[in-house]
C-alpha cells in the first residue's frame, strides 16, 4: 500500500461481461470430527458425539458430497488445507501450558496421510483450487508459511496460488507480503467471523499496486443466521448481498467448511449454499474459485493495471494496516443470530 491515498487499489475487470462474481472456498479445518469436535460438543448430546467421534461414521468427512453437489451445479471451487505444526515437537514449550493450544491441536490433521493426498489428488484432477490454509501461528512467520506451501506443493504436484489463514489471523499487511514473497498470488482472509457484507470493498483489492490480489471474504458460514433454526432469514441475508453484488459488480468471497455440510450436524447450510449457487447462477454471476478469477483476470489482461476504479469504496485512514480483521468497521449490516458455542460453529 503506497501511501498518501485514501482510495484503495482494485481489480476492476469482471469475466466474461459477468453481473459479479461468485468466489467459492472451503477451509479444511478438521475433517476427523475427533477429540474437537466432542470438546464443543459433549454437553448437548454426549452419546451421538462419542458415537460419531469413535465410530467409522464420520460426519466431518465431506469432501465426496461436495464435489458431487458442485459438479451437479457445474461450478469449482477452492479447498483450502492446513498444514499444522505439532504441538509437541514443533512448538516451544510455553504453548503446551496453554489451554487454547490444546484444542488447536485435537483437530490436527496430518496432509500427508493417504486419506488426504487421496483427497487432493482427486480435487486437483477434477479441477478444483487446492491452496493454503496458514496455519494459526504463521501470521508472521514468512518461513513457516514457506514450509507449509512446499509441502503441499509436494501432495499437489503442481504450483499453489493462494489460500487463507487460519481464523481469519492476519497481519496487515505483513502477511501479505509474505504470502507475495513465497509465490502466492492472493489471500483471502480478510474479513469478518461474526459479520456478513462487504466491509472491505466490492472488489479485489491490490495492496501493493502490483498484481497481488487480496480477496475480502464477503460470508463465512457461522456469520450468517443458523439456516438450521431460521432457513428464510439465512437466505435473505444471502439474497441481499447477491443484490448488492449485482448492482456494484463486485466480486463476492464465500466460505463454507466442509463439516458445515454435514446436514446432521449443520442442518440447513449445504441447503442453503445449493441456494446460493443456484440464485447467482440465476442472475448471471461468474463463478468459480479464487484462482480461476486470477486466470481471467491474466487471460483479459487486466492484472498490470493497477489503477482503483468507479465504484471503489472508501476506507477510513489511508493504510490497510489501519483495517480492522476480526471485526468489521461498520456495524450497521446484521450479524449472525445466536452464539458460536453450540457444534463448533465458534471455529474458522
Ligand atoms: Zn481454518
Amino acid at each position: 500500500m503506497t501511501g498518501g491515498s485514501a482510495r484503495a487499489l482494485e481489480a476492476d475487470a469482471l469475466p466474461d461481461d459477468a453481473e459479479f462474481a461468485l468466489c467459492l472456498t472451503h477451509d479444511v479445518d478438521r475433517p476427523y470430527k475427533g477429540l474437537r469436535g466432542l470438546y464443543y460438543a459433549i454437553q448437548e448430546r454426549p452419546a451421538y458425539h462419542l458415537r460419531t467421534v469413535f465410530g467409522d461414521d464420520n460426519p466431518y468427512w465431506q469432501f465426496e458430497d461436495i464435489v458431487a453437489l458442485e459438479d451437479d451445479l457445474g461450478v469449482r471451487s477452492a479447498f483450502y488445507f492446513l498444514n499444522e505444526q505439532h504441538l509437541f515437537s514443533d512448538r516451544p514449550l510455553r504453548d503446551w501450558l496453554d489451554p487454547a493450544n490444546w484444542v488447536q491441536h485435537l483437530g490436527r490433521y496430518d496432509l500427508t496421510d493417504d486419506d488426504l493426498v487421496d483427497v487432493v489428488e482427486r480435487l486437483v484432477d477434477g479441477g478444483w483450487e487446492v491452496g493454503l490454509h496458514g496455519s494459526y501461528h504463521t501470521r508472521d512467520d514468512r518461513t513457516r508459511l514457506r514450509e507449509e506451501k512446499q509441502v503441499l506443493e509436494r501432495v499437489t504436484g503442481q504450483s499453489v496460488s493462494g489460500g487463507r489463514q487460519h481464523h481469519l489471523r492476519l497481519s496487515v499487511p505483513e502477511t501479505w507480503r509474505h504470502y507475495r514473497s513465497i509465490g502466492l498470488a492472493y489471500d483471502a482472509t480478510l474479513g469478518s467471523t461474526t459479520a456478513c457484507g462487504f466491509y472491505h470493498g466490492y472488489r479485489p483489492r491490490k495492496p501493493f499496486g502490483d498484481e497481488f490480489l487480496v480477496f475480502p471474504l464477503t460470508i463465512m458460514d457461522q456469520a450468517l443466521p443458523d439456516p438450521g433454526r431460521e432457513f428464510a432469514a439465512a437466505r435473505r441475508t444471502c439474497e441481499r448481498l447477491l443484490t448488492e453484488a449485482a448492482e456494484n459488480d463486485a466480486v463476492m468471497t464465500v466460505l463454507w467448511h466442509p463439516r458445515f455440510f454435514s446436514e446432521r450436524e449443520f442442518p440447513g447450510y449445504r441447503r442453503l449454499y445449493r441456494w446460493l449457487v443456484e440464485r447467482a447462477e440465476e442472475r448471471d454471476a461468474w463463478i468459480g474459485s479464487p484462482e480461476a478469477f486470477c486466470e481471467t483476470l491474466e487471460s483479459a489482461g487486466e492484472a498490470s493495471d493497477g489503477e482503483g476504479t468507479e465504484g471503489t469504496r472508501e476506507t477510513p485512514g489511508d493504510e490497510a494496516a489501519e483495517l480492522a480483521t476480526s471485526t468489521p468497521p461498520r456495524r450497521d449490516l446484521p450479524t449472525a443470530k445466536g452464539s458460536g458455542r453450540d457444534r463448533g460453529r465458534g471455529d474458522s
